[in-house]
């Protein structure tokens, strides 16, 4: 029944105890939710380093974890379209049936919006510290903190997939780049 399942979309680069919140306070007032994995297609990036896999692989792990009842959820992966306008079909064809959407991004609340779809925003738990931005700096800087902001199975994932090497590898290629092409980041 379309009616009672929630959409919750995020690119989960990774998912920390701010969307695990966010998901107990959906399946307080729907029936099921469904997780959407964003950008799939994306991965090997200072914004989005983990794979499609990586991440339902941790999302799995961290709802597991929390108690959250996996026969009320599900996890699929969308990549992204180049065409904004029909997002919210494109997202359609890949998820089971569902009626309303929660996110904080401005872009899927206007696409969803737009489609006549309800949208609502999850309510920010913890917020600056829980945030996929954050933890990905920490990573980056080498500072333990971030193992505060996600659920353990997570952390340990995240060190198993040397998560803090790959981050760090990029991040030497992206310096590389800009020191034989000084220019390359100033041309939008
Ligand atoms: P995200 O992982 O950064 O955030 C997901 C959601 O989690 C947020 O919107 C917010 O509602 C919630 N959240 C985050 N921190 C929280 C906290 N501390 N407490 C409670 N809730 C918290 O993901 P995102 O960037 O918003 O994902 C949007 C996805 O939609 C991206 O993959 C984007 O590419 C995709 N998209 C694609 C198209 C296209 O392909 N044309 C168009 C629009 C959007």
């Amino acid at each position: 029944m379309a009616e009672d399942r929630a959409l919750l979309v995020g690119r989960f680069q990774p998912i920390h105890k701010g969307h695990i919140h966010a998901v107990r306070e959906i399946l307080k007032e729907h029936k099921e939710i469904v997780i959407v994995v964003g950008s799939a297609q994306a991965s090997h990036s200072l914004e989005n380093p983990l794979t499609a896999g990586e991440r339902v692989y941790m999302i799995n792990k961290a709802l597991h974890e929390s108690d959250v009842d996996l026969s009320r959820s599900y996890i699929i992966t969308v990549p992204d379209i180049q065409f904004n306008s029909v997002w919210p079909s494109h997202v359609r064809s890949y998820a089971p049936p569902f009626s309303i959407v929660y996110t904080g991004n401005s872009l899927v609340t206007a696409l969803f919006s737009e489609a006549g779809v309800e949208v609502r925003h999850p309510k920010l738990f913890r917020r600056p510290e829980l945030s996929g931005t954050r933890i990905r700096e920490l990573l980056i800087k080498g500072d333990d903190s971030w193992r505060n902001f996600v659920p353990t199975s997570v952390a340990k994932l995240v060190d198993e997939l040397h998560i803090r090497s790959r981050l760090l590898s990029i991040l030497e290629d992206h310096d590389r780049q800009r020191l034989h092409n000084p220019l390359a980041n100033h041309g939008q």
